[in-house]
């Protein structure tokens, strides 16, 4: 069944910000099969390098990320465009070797403190970093793949066959019931007391909305009438594009899987607040879109956070 995809949800007038989801650069994909241009802008100026090993941010010593360098100063290694910033051309470079003095780091220990604006080169050179790193094979024939595309697209070597990088989508929904009350799961090996919206992936031939309400009835016996579209936030913890949802409860029942979630209850905003302020209830994490989506419904900004 999907539910009603024109809903008749309240409208909230408060609506958090979304990190992450706002990119100041300028993709300029027709210009990754132009040789001579990335070759004449790679002596230029005003091109910038992001360095990338192994999938991981390389960071200065001090553990500030990104290391950005000028291409002189740039290891060996796969050249990624990521486009155009300002009057600036930016690139990542894969590099083989971490230059000395620097060290690696995961992105998901930075992305809190990422520059905004400077955040979704970040993103998108380390998703395709990890793309090229798990994506070694033709998944048609098993042949070795090339790189093309100044790094965004793969190419098999025996069958032809041009591999992109994949980015798969998530729901994430933030349930009200017909009193507007809010409900948070959580999984059973989290801090105690803490709480988020249900989330999970979008399996092949299923609609968003179809999505949202299959989750939320596995995980917590909810059974949802009606789905409206939030925002969305890339995520590439590998390659996830979380898409975000208000969906209004036929039900009120809670019944939850036991795998997934281990527990889960409804909130009204004076018991939000009343717990957040207190400690006994910790929300999710400033940046992800589940805190967008807690503090729209909640009207504004929540104390604590995981
Ligand atoms: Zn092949």
């Amino acid at each position: 069944m999907t539910p009603d995809p024109a809903p008749m949800l309240p409208h909230y007038s408060h609506r958090a910000p979304i990190a992450l989801s706002v990119s100041a650069h300028n993709r300029i994909g027709g210009r990754r099969t132009d040789d001579a241009w990335m070759a004449e802008t790679w002596k230029s100026a005003r091109t910038r390098v992001l360095l990338v090993h192994q999938g991981q941010l390389v960071v200065s010593p001090d553990g500030t990320a990104p290391v950005w360098v000028s291409p002189a100063e740039a290891p060996r290694g796969q050249r990624v465009l990521l486009g155009e910033y300002g009057d600036e051309v930016r690139f990542a470079v894969l590099a083989d070797d971490v230059p000395d003095g620097l060290d690696v780091a995961p992105l998901r220990a930075h992305v809190q403190t990422l520059d905004p604006e400077e955040a979704a080169l970040v993103l998108q050179a380390v998703a395709l970093a990890q793309w090229h790193r798990s994506h070694r094979h033709c998944p048609r024939c098993g042949g070795r793949l090339e790189i093309a595309q100044a790094g965004h697209v793969q190419v098999c070597t025996d069958c032809d066959v041009q591999q992109f990088p994949r980015t798969d989508p998530a729901v994430i929904m933030l349930v009200t019931d017909a009193e507007d009350r809010c409900l948070l799961g959580r999984q059973a090996e989290w801090a105690e007391g803490r709480f988020s919206t249900l989330a999970g992936f979008v399996e092949p031939g299923e609609s968003l909305e179809q999505a949202v309400a299959r989750e939320v009835e596995e995980e917590v016996g909810v059974v949802i009438e009606a789905v409206d579209y939030f925002g969305n936030q890339p995520w590439p913890f590998p390659a996830s594009l979380m898409v975000g949802f208000f969906a209004r409860a036929a039900t009120t029942r809670i019944d939850v899987d036991g795998a997934e979630i281990s527990a889960a209850r409804w909130f009204t905003r004076q018991e939000m607040r009343t717990e957040a302020e207190a400690g006994t209830l910790v929300l999710p994490g400033g940046i992800s879109i589940s805190r967008s989506l807690v503090e729209t419904w909640y009207g504004g900004p929540l104390p604590g956070a995981w």
